[in-house]
């Protein structure tokens, strides 16, 4: 990354109403920068992979394919057999028999064994996985390395646990499988994703068909290389990849028993409608516009440091993502001044440096959805701020930004954006900042920033979202229930709360 340019500091906060847009940074580096430090791993990518499914692994039944990009470079990486309904069909017909002849027999001390096995083999495969979901997704090195494959390994170890102790997760009742589990994940945390459903339904003894996301399956295709060197008997896990119409296929499929959809709203809802009256358990995570809520007696540098971890970290591709600050009208000059001077720090680049804080948007056409929501706040009469940081010629970036003047009318604080740009809004007393945080069709996750604990009590009360953190945001553990509220979906994935929806008790 190059040195960057110095710019004045004005305007932070007053943006005149038409299009205004700022593009500065300021000259942290004083002429010097960080030497490339590249993860060398190598990460045993093939030039082509199948699906997995009944164990093996096959060419999609009408010899479809995807190609698989890398975002950073623009290159093609390999290429994956795309299933379509055919072979949805198959998988889950494995599944079947997995289900019954071995999985659902298998005491729960031996499932556990086999979880265990997994956990450690993610573990030892680490490096790779993070490279791999790197290359894959475009995230930063340093997040699929500590987050991603650390919380997949994470939640196949607490799921292991849990497998010969269900009776005592749900005392009194008696705890069954509910037999083929179908699982749809999108392309933002892909590995992670897949561990969230994989673990817990095997635990309860059921049995998978994994859909991943059309551009970014190669880690789940790896986990299921690791489930076969764990020994995992034949058809307990099968991955198809593919698209949309794959998706469907699995929605559609009668012999599914359980359905767990992470995604957009607007296909959890088609889902929703889809299963109506088919008596399928069905789990929801959507998508969110959550608020971090920075009240003037918070520890302002730990805030904004939180703030910047909230919407910058992993491109902004988090659905829990704080896409919205809410501060208090008195220190919002001084947050916006702190803020930008820690934006301007960010670095912006190849998302195999160790020193990359945000690497590249997914695919061309996030890019594009998030360059048309920045357009329609503008136009809208936000005020646009933007790191000036260079960015590669290849490959899809969007440097970080922030809007000020924002309206709640606004759609960049009504719409997921799913990129580096946060929204920020005023408020004047406690329950201003509720009613504004709760002014969405989302409810997934806040933020509360204070120094008063009966405040972050008092607020959470008020707040409607599925999981709340207080002075710090974005963290997450395998034990911690994860979902939301209103349209943000249902059910809730980790904890004792995640197993209650893969057994019928
Ligand atoms: P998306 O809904 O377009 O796709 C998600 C998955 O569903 C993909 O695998 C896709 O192929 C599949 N799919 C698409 N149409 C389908 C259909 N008709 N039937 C069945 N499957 C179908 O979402 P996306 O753009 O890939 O992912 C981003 C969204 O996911 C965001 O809205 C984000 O907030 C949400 N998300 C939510 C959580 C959460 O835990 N709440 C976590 C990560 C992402």
């Amino acid at each position: 990354m190059g040195v960057m340019k110095k710019a004045p500091r004005s305007q932070a906060v007053k943006t005149p109403r038409r299009a205004a847009v700022e593009r500065h940074a300021l000259d942290f580096a004083s002429g010097w920068d960080y030497a490339p430090a590249l993860e060398t791993v190598k990460p045993g990518l093939r030039e082509e992979y199948g699906m997995f499914v009944g164990g093996r692994w096959c060419r999609a039944a009408d010899g479809g394919e995807t190609e698989i990009i890398n975002p950073a470079t623009e290159r093609v990486l390999t290429r994956v057999a795309a299933g379509g309904a055919e072979d949805v069909d198959r998988a889950v017909k494995a599944a079947r028999g997995a289900y019954e002849k071995v999985w659902s027999k298998m005491p729960g001390r031996e499932r556990g064994k086999y979880l265990y096995r997994i956990a450690r083999l993610l573990q030892e495969r680490a490096r790779e996985l993070a490279v791999l979901e790197t290359m894959n997704g475009g995230k930063p090195i340093r997040e699929s390395r500590d987050i991603d494959v650390p919380l997949a390994a994470a939640h196949f170890f607490y799921h292991a646990g849990w497998a010969d102790k269900l009776a005592y997760a749900f005392p009194g009742a008696d705890p069954r499988p509910l037999g083929v589990a179908g699982q749809i994940v999108p392309w933002n945390f892909p590995l992670l994703m897949a561990a969230w459903k994989i673990a817990p339904a095997l635990a309860c003894g059921n049995t998978v068909v994994l859909k991943t996301a059309e551009n970014t399956p190669l880690t789940a295709l790896h986990l299921a290389q690791i489930c076969q060197e764990a020994g995992l008997p034949e058809g307990v896990v099968n991955i198809v990849p593919g698209g949309r119409e794959t998706g469907a296929a699995l929605v559609g499929h009668p012999g599914v028993d359980k359905l767990a959809f992470t995604g957009s709203t607007e296909v959890g809802k088609w889902i929703a409608r889809e299963t109506a009256g088919r008596g399928v358990p069905l789990t929801l995570e959507l998508g969110g516009k959550a608020a971090n809520i920075l009240f003037a007696d918070a520890a302002l540098d730990q805030a904004v440091e939180g703030i910047v971890n909230g919407i910058y970290f992993n491109q902004g591709h988090v659905c829990c993502a704080g896409s919205r600050l809410l501060v208090e009208e008195s220190v919002v000059e001084t947050v916006i001044r702190k803020l930008r001077d820690r934006m301007a720090t960010l670095r912006v680049g190849d998302p195999l440096d160790k020193n990359t804080d945000i690497g590249a948007i997914s695919s061309r056409e996030q890019l594009e959805k998030i360059r048309g929501l920045v357009a329609s706040g503008v136009e809208e009469g936000a005020g646009l701020w933007q790191s000036a940081c260079r960015v590669p010629e290849r490959g899809y970036w969007f440097a970080p930004a922030y809007f000020t003047g924002v309206t709640a009318s606004h759609r960049i604080a009504q719409e997921e954006i799913f990129g580096p740009v946060l929204s920020i809004m005023t408020f004047r007393t406690p329950e201003e900042a509720a009613e504004r945080a709760n002014n969405t069709c989302y409810g997934l996750s806040a933020g509360i920033w204070t120094d008063k604990g009966s405040k972050v009590f008092a607020m959470s009360r008020k707040l409607r979202a599925g999981v709340i953190w207080a002075n710090t945001y974005n963290k997450f553990d395998p034990a911690s229930p994860f979902g939301g509220m209103k349209e943000s979906g249902f059910g809730r994935e980790g904890g004792l709360h995640g197993l209650r929806a893969y057994v019928a008790l």
